[in-house]
């Protein structure tokens, strides 16, 4: 059993009992979410935000080439041939996140769903222009649950620097306040009841052709130069 983070660790009793106590949030989560619109019949690619280049220089027209073009396409090709002929070939992305996540026997298909809805997630939270801080609503939440941005700011780096191997840092919503969180390899808040505000990808193929093993440069571009925080209020819950 890998030990890098506690999220891994959760086993399938423990996954189906937070799954019941969480299942009213996380209804009402999913209808609010801003989630992709796929086909009804198999998943397409979502557009991105923005042309290839638009990120630049922060990240590389041929960066996001292959890891939008390549990885992300992969992910879901392989998704729509794991759902083929089953009874989740019509579900939501989400659903089927959910309903395969913690099976041992499905974790081909957690892994290409997860890796779908993450990286459609992840394009979102960039904008050309981005970075900085996050003014209103926003603002207060972050003071309130880590004093100040800049305390904010170090949690977060600090979990994507640190991640072990392959996976993801998050800013969530959690029981009203706001928590940074990693998750390893395809692995996404949504099946521990959190809400995703956030999330910056660091599977190297996400920075190794602009940044190599500079994983901490790729981090502080992503918060300094890319972060939409408009899209990051956006997901706020509404009460
Ligand atoms: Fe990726």
């Amino acid at each position: 059993m890998r030990d890098e983070s506690r999220w891994v660790m959760m086993n399938r009793r423990q996954f189906l009992i937070t799954s019941l106590a969480g299942s009213l949030v996380a209804a009402t989560n999913m209808l609010r979410f801003p989630g992709p619109v796929y086909a009804a019949s198999g998943f397409d690619l979502p557009q991105l935000p923005y042309p290839q280049d638009a990120l630049a220089p922060h990240i590389s027209e041929r960066q996001i080439g292959f890891h939008y073009g390549k990885h992300h396409r992969a992910y879901i090709e392989k998704l729509n041939e794991l759902l083929k002929g089953t009874k989740l070939e019509k579900a939501r992305l989400e659903d089927v996140i959910k309903t395969s996540a913690g099976f041992p026997d499905m974790v081909g298909l957690f892994n290409n769903a997860a890796q779908a809805w993450n990286h459609t997630f992840y394009w979102k939270c960039m904008r050309p222009g981005g970075g900085g801080k996050p003014i209103s609503k926003l603002a207060k939440m972050i003071q309130a649950s880590f004093g100040n941005f800049n305390n904010f700011r170090e949690e977060f780096t600090k979990a994507a620097a640190t991640l072990f191997g392959s996976g993801w840092a998050w800013l969530v919503e959690n029981g009203g306040g706001l928590e940074v969180v990693q998750t390893s390899n395809a692995d996404n808040p949504l099946i521990y009841g959190q809400k995703p505000l956030l999330t910056i990808d660091v599977w190297e193929h996400a920075y190794y052709l602009d940044y190599q093993n500079a994983r901490k440069d790729y981090i502080a571009a992503f918060l300094d130069h890319l972060v939409n925080w408009e899209f990051v209020a956006k997901n706020l819950s509404k009460a």
